[in-house]
């Protein structure tokens, strides 16, 4: 029995995970999870899962949560205190991090710390703390398996082949609902428009990311601590099927790939049973109807997401938490419908121009980076 604790149990990549669960419930066992403010769905999740404990980061939201499931065994904690406590649980074997944006830095580090393995779907993590977090992962002898639908696919193209006879890394991306938009398109996007994405379903957050391809640029920085790869190295192909969800390319010229329909469940619970696979109850890919995939070059003049996390990712230091956390005040700004669609990029652009990276950032200067950025967005928008 592998013992999960999952961080952002209610949003897209928690429930899904739980949907796993429940298909292995034999295999599979909850004892933590933790939640923003949800408290109708962590409830539900309490009554089905009977984890040992739940957190709210929102103090309310802990309270009234506390008072509705006072009948069952499940302690609720709240805040980063309660987010700290379940990541370093005796019990766990693996810690879920599905919580979005860079809050998850530091529960993922104690999780690592405590001999946590990593399912990582919180790609803002990595992105901000990749440094700290790669030789933390080896010196701390666990593994950290990529949940992320390219990533797991990058990893299962991996199996079993010499890392030092890679050449490139071919990162897929849909191209989201823009893809062939001129700059005078993008001004006129809508948030409605922004929120539908043409091949997943996924949270608001990373939904408006893959719509800017800030989400691929992000992407690509992850690829680049979990594969080792520098930016040079890997390089973003436009696939709009996403039935390709990632590709590497060998010395010899051979392209290994991942295919399959697009759906997160596989890549969750590829990370959960890894180096096993086990059978799931899902439509398989049929060749015959598929006939024909397309791909493109990413339009990154238009696109502005994708060529500005390529800078931060050349200029590494503390410039990728400025472009991670510029982008995360920027789309939470355009969802509030407080700037327009191509603010966002603008937002990026300016914090990365006012930024001076340092090198190698502690997590106190990580935080200290983002307190810096969200000061320096709030002032001028
Ligand atoms: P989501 O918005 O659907 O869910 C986020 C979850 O985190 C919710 O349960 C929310 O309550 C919780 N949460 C938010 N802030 C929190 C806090 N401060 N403390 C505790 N819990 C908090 O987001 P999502 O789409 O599931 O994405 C989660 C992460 O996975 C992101 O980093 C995203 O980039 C990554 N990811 C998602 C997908 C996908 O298909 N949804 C695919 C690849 C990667
Ligand atoms: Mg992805």
């Amino acid at each position: 029995m592998k013992k999960i604790v999952i961080l952002g149990s209610t949003g897209s990549i928690g429930t899904q995970t739980l949907d796993v669960v429940r298909a292995y419930r034999d295999k599979l066992q909850v004892v933590a999870l933790a939640a923003g403010k949800n408290v109708r769905k962590m409830e539900e999740q309490i009554r089905e899962f009977h984890p040992q404990y739940a957190v709210m980061w929102d103090e309310k939201a802990a309270d009234e949560l506390k008072r509705s499931v006072s009948d069952t065994g499940t302690q609720v904690l709240c805040g980063m205190d309660g987010l700290m406590e379940v990541s370093v649980l005796e019990d766990a074997d693996v810690v879920v991090t599905a919580i979005v944006g860079m809050i998850g830095i530091r529960p993922t580090i104690a999780a690592i710390k405590a001999g946590k393995d990593i399912a990582l779907a919180n790609k803002e993590t990595l992105v901000t703390a990749g440094h700290i977090i790669m030789p933390l992962i080896k010196e701390c002898g666990v593994k950290l398996l990529p949940v992320d639908s390219e990533h797991s696919a990058i990893f299962q193209s991996m199996n079993g082949e010499p890392k030092k006879r890679i050449e490139k890394i071919l990162l897929t991306a849909s191209g989201g609902p823009f893809r062939g938009y001129s700059k005078e398109q993008l001004a006129k996007v809508e948030l409605k428009d922004a929120l539908k994405h043409p091949n997943w379903s996924m949270g608001q957050k990373i939904t408006i990311d893959s719509s800017t391809m800030v989400n691929k640029g992000l992407e690509v920085m992850e690829a680049g601590w979990l594969f080792g790869a520098a930016p040079e190295q890997i390089q973003v192909v436009v696939h709009p099927e996403s039935i390709i969800h990632s590709m590497v390319e060998y010395v010899d010229g051979a392209v290994i790939a991942q295919l399959g329909i697009p759906d997160m469940k596989l890549p969750i619970q590829y990370a959960l049973f890894y180096p096993d696979r086990l059978p799931m109850q899902q439509k398989r890919l049929d060749f015959y109807e598929l006939s024909s995939l397309h791909f493109e070059k990413p339009d990154m003049e238009t696109f502005r997401g994708l060529k500005l996390a390529y800078d931060a990712f050349y200029k590494g230091g503390s410039m990728p938490t400025v472009y991670n956390a510029a982008n995360e005040k920027a789309v939470s700004l355009f969802l509030q419908q407080k700037i327009s669609y191509l603010e966002i990029y603008e937002i990026i652009g300016s914090a990365m121009a006012a930024h001076t990276a340092i090198a190698s950032p502690d997590v106190e200067q990580i935080l200290a980076a983002e307190a810096w950025c969200y000061e320096f967005i709030e002032s001028r928008w």
